[in-house]
């Protein structure tokens, strides 16, 4: 039998993350203490899941009572925040019918203004992941969904834009 913590939870969760059923990498896997341990949660596996790192991060030493609100905020569909759960949500949506041509049509032109911006800065490109991240953010002064902001900037990897290795970003612009 498994025995550490996290390789006892991921053999009863059959290697899907807790929370969004995607296969779980080990390196992507973390454990997660349902009721936190900072609020005095136990250790043992009745209050422990495996799950994505990502999400575990989102979660950080939230209530019980918040906890559950995220989760059920997903109505079902849990995705998580991780690029795994980005990935699968577009092609979800590119997969929908129903308002494709329109959400496609807006998408495109998104993805074109923050390539021809990020164009535009020339040598004072964001280096970091974390750089890019926010200046990306910056560009909807309006806000823009965190989920939609990580499907952008993995469109621009995917469109070899952008390349991301180590947290260190270079472009192809
Ligand atoms: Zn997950």
């Amino acid at each position: 039998m498994p025995t550490t913590p996290l390789d006892r939870l991921m053999f009863a969760q059959g290697g899907l993350c807790f929370f969004c059923k995607q296969p779980l990498p080990k390196a992507e896997a973390s454990v997660e203490h349902l009721f936190a341990s900072s609020n005095g949660g136990s250790n043992k596996d009745e209050n422990c899941v495996a799950c994505c790192k990502s999400v575990n991060a989102l979660l950080g030493s939230m209530s019980l009572k918040e906890k559950f609100q995220v989760v059920l905020n997903q109505k079902g569909q849990f995705k998580c925040p991780n690029a795994g759960g980005v990935a699968r949500a577009t092609q979800l949506r590119a997969s929908s019918p129903s308002k494709a041509p329109t959400s496609a049509k807006s998408k495109t032109d998104t993805f074109s203004m923050v390539v021809a911006n990020l164009a535009q800065r020339g040598s004072s490109r964001p280096r970091t992941l974390k750089t890019l991240t926010s200046t990306v953010a910056s560009l909807f002064p309006k806000g823009i969904a965190e989920a939609e902001l990580a499907a952008l900037i993995q469109q621009l990897q995917a469109a070899g834009k952008v390349s991301i290795s180590e947290n260190k970003v270079s472009y192809a612009l």
